[in-house]
């Protein structure tokens, strides 16, 4: 009997249109040589487009069908800047729906140039605290006030995603903080990890601060399998990691919580390089593989990430970013051809 599976589609802004339907063609080649699987498209407003018309980057009606779908693949969005406009709408979908765990993989693939050959890690991020709580004001003109909320609950539950993920990889986890600067956020933090760690003796713990981390990252990241960390280090860690595997333009990301899950590309909406038809749509491609993975539909996910490194094997079709001349378009056929003949 056939799945069926009702995937909500924010196409974002700027890249974010381009590199979502070279997306969906993806995965329709997925459900064509699929006999058991139907996915249905709905397709949503949100991003910096929707203000002008709805005054939000997060229509009532987009939160409605986001509610009713499976998971939702959600392309890049510009961030509004602006004094008192709204907050980032990925930050909201992911506190709105506890997306708790952020999962950026980043790896070597074949025929793309990274620092280092057999790079393959995943930052897990604490998503919904740190210093993304929005909790910021200026206490006097001139003074500027952050908050980074960090809480023994929201630290375990991460904590628990990491070291099971780190379970069934290499068993090996490492937590990045900065408790010896921040000595009572990151100490609830770090105290979290300590105690869970309790219930894995099978997986090696080892703690480094952000910022040498940021170095080793450089200097060896074959060395590091899972990285678990707070919410800001974790953006920055996994940017990082994704362009010393060669580039942004590869690296996607889940977000996931107990009922829903999202997915994306780790990059933003490079707004300079809009309906130019040159960005490279792998990220958003292995974010549509992520996606199926969460939903339980192994062998489809399987089928996208091997189509991608086929494609990148042969080295025929390569965009810009890695060193060749062809486009968005031709990159998405390329996989999608793959992907019909596995
Ligand atoms: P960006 O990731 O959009 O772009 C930085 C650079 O990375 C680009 O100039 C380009 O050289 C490269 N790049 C990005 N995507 C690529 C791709 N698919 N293929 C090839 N090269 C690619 O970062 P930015 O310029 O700092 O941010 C632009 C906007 O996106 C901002 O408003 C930012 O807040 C937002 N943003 C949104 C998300 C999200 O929606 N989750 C994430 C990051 C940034």
């Amino acid at each position: 009997m056939s799945k069926v599976y009702s995937i909500a589609v924010l196409k974002g802004d700027g890249i974010g249109p381009e590199v979502t339907e070279a997306a969906v063609k993806v995965l329709e080649a997925v459900q064509k040589s699929s006999k058991n699987l139907t996915l249905h498209f709905l397709y949503g407003e949100a991003g910096y487009h929707c203000i002008a018309e709805h005054g939000t980057n997060l229509p009532e009606e987009t939160i409605a069908l986001l509610k009713k779908t499976d998971a939702c693949l959600k392309g890049p969005m510009t961030t509004p800047e602006e004094t008192g406009a709204p907050i980032s709408a990925a930050v909201k979908i992911r506190t709105m729906f506890n997306l708790y765990a952020n999962v950026r993989p980043c790896r070597s693939f074949p025929n793309v140039e990274a620092l280092k050959p057999n790079i393959d890690l995943i930052v897990v991020r604490e998503n919904t605290q740190g210093l993304y709580s929005g909790a910021e004001f200026e206490l006097a003109p001139g003074t500027g006030i952050a908050l980074r909320i960090i809480t023994r609950e929201a630290s375990l539950r991460i904590a628990e995603y990491a070291f099971k993920l780190a379970r069934n990889r290499k068993k090996h986890l490492t937590y990045a903080h900065k408790a010896n600067i921040l000595r009572v956020t990151d100490g609830i933090f770090n105290n979290a990890v300590k105690g869970v760690a309790l219930k894995y003796p099978d997986v090696a713990l080892d703690d480094v601060h952000v910022d040498a981390a940021t170095m080793q990252l450089i200097k060896k990241p074959e060395t590091f399998d899972v990285i678990v960390t707070t919410n800001l280090f974790g953006d920055i860690l996994s940017d990082e990691a994704a362009q010393v595997t060669g580039s942004l333009g590869l690296a996607a990301g889940a977000n996931i919580g107990e009922t829903y899950g999202m997915f994306e590309p780790v990059h933003g909406s490079a707004p300079k390089y809009t309906r130019q038809n040159r960005v490279n749509p792998i990220a958003t491609i292995m974010a549509t593989s992520m996606m199926l993975d969460y939903l339980g539909e192994k062998a489809a996910a399987a089928k996208i990430e091997k189509a991608v490194i086929i494609v990148l094997s042969e080295g025929k079709v390569r965009t810009a970013d890695l060193g060749g001349s062809s486009t968005t378009s031709e990159m998405s056929e390329a996989i999608a051809a793959k992907v019909k003949a596995l």
